[in-house]
């Protein structure tokens, strides 16, 4: 193999979005791949129809969603943010949907059309590619360039060298990296959802809450919207968005900890009370259970009435002043306990990796060794769920494919 300009490592989205900018600026290219197959990620994400950006178009308002990272991609999404992401793809034939949530999907809603795209674009730029073909080593040569070992036991040498080889759930995973310099912040996982034993909680598995405001005692941690129960606790965007924000901190609380839920944050207590008082007066013969307050899903009123030792068929006359003061407790604070996380759909997305201070976002290359670049989720960038990791991967992937091809 002649020596090529350029070498990526990773073959997932940073590293096809970087391969293809820099090859279509004619510089010569080699992206290596440990895996047997390109863009394992990008094939099953979105549960298989690739998520791919989120229709947010303005880079202050989008870098709000990334609870790390967000302050650095400002600029850099101003260069390339989801409105490149969609003209990129159309230019190559894939056309982008918006859903009514914003995100954004391959009209096809497959993400094998991302895939086939991708490696299209990249053969066609002339990007050598090869996989089941790890980078195991990586040394810096005292003219310039790196000297680099792959799995196979061969030695390449090349003048820039990106890295992009994705989210490490340990630190020494970034290896690479940390070989040539860099420093790691410690990685722990960001968007799980919440294992919660109750077992009345349990029995409403699949049931959702419109509007739910959550939030861990003790921390700063709260958010608000919709909730989802499952076989194992809670989900739901809340629930995600929460795990992202919060992802360092839970983590430090060994993913145990208490979460309150306001299942009708919209309505006050003296409200609340006030339909108590109506549904004795005018409904004493009807059931409690079936009268649930607000927008309150029916299974789920069922239990928390339960919750507050109320029997299923109980009336309202019947209902005793402090069952009444129970009820109300528990529909604006119920407390459950979380014993641990689980994976939102297998989707998990590392927070921490290559400190950012550590990388110029005008160029995503080292200030701590010239010639080598970063993009993806190695950098201490993640986004909460709904395309914004995709598009951090494909910012910084672009950028970084741009500035490798421009540098002498
Ligand atoms: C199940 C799932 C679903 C997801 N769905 C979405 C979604 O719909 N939308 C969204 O925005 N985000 C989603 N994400 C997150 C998104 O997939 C990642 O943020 C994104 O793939 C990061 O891209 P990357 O190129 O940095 O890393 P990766 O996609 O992880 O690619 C890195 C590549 O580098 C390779 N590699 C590692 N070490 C070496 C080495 N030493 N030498 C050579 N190659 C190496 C790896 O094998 C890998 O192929 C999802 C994640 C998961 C797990």
């Amino acid at each position: 193999m002649a020596r090529p300009d350029i070498l990526i490592a990773g073959g997932g989205a940073a590293g096809f979005f970087a391969a293809i900018a820099a090859a279509e600026s004619g510089t010569r290219v080699v992206l290596l791949e440990k895996s047997a197959g390109f863009l394992a990620k990008v094939r099953i994400s979105g549960g298989g129809r690739c998520n791919v950006t989120h229709a947010s178009f303005e880079p202050r308002e989008l870098a709000e969603c990334y609870p790390r990272g967000g302050r650095a991609l400002i600029g850099p999404l101003g260069r390339f943010g989801p409105a490149d992401t969609v003209d990129w793809f159309a230019a190559r034939g894939v056309r982008l949907k918006t859903e009514s949530d914003g995100r954004m999907f391959p009209v096809s809603n497959n993400s094998e059309t991302i895939v086939s795209c991708l490696i299209g674009a990249a053969h066609g730029a002339g990007v050598e590619m090869r996989h089941s073909c790890g980078i195991r080593s990586v040394q810096r040569r005292g003219g310039g360039g790196f000297t680099i070992a792959t799995d196979h036991g061969d030695t390449l040498h090349c003048d820039r060298l990106l890295l992009a080889t994705g989210g490490c759930r340990a630190a020494s995973m970034a290896g690479l990296a940390m070989g040539l310099g860099h420093s790691i912040q410690d990685p722990v996982p960001s968007l799980f959802t919440l294992q919660i034993e109750t077992p009345w909680l349990r029995t409403l598995a699949g049931v959702a809450v419109r509007d739910a405001a959550i939030s861990v005692p003790g921390t700063t941690l709260h958010e608000r919207g919709p909730l989802l129960a499952t076989h194992w606790g809670l989900s739901g965007p809340a629930v995600l968005r929460l795990s992202a924000w919060g992802a360092r901190e839970l983590h430090g609380l060994d993913h145990r900890f208490s979460l309150t839920v306001n299942w009708l944050p919209d309505l006050p207590a003296d409200e609340i009370a006030k339909a108590f008082e109506a549904h004795r007066a005018t409904q004493g013969a009807r059931r409690v259970a079936n009268i649930p307050p607000g927008q309150l899903p029916a299974r789920l009123w069922e239990q928390i009435a339960r919750a507050a030792g109320i029997s299923t068929n109980a009336r309202w006359s019947a209902l005793t002043h402090s069952h009444q003061t129970r009820l109300a407790t528990l529909l604006h604070r119920t407390v459950f306990p979380v014993t641990g996380k689980s994976l939102n759909k297998d989707e998990f997305v590392t927070c921490g990796g290559v400190r950012l201070t550590e990388v110029n976002f005008k160029t995503m290359e080292s200030r701590i060794c010239p010639g080598l670049f970063f993009a993806g989720e190695l950098l201490d960038i993640d986004g909460i769920t709904g395309g914004f990791n995709f598009q951090a991967a494909w910012t910084t992937g672009w950028i970084a494919g741009q500035s490798m091809a421009a540098r002498p």
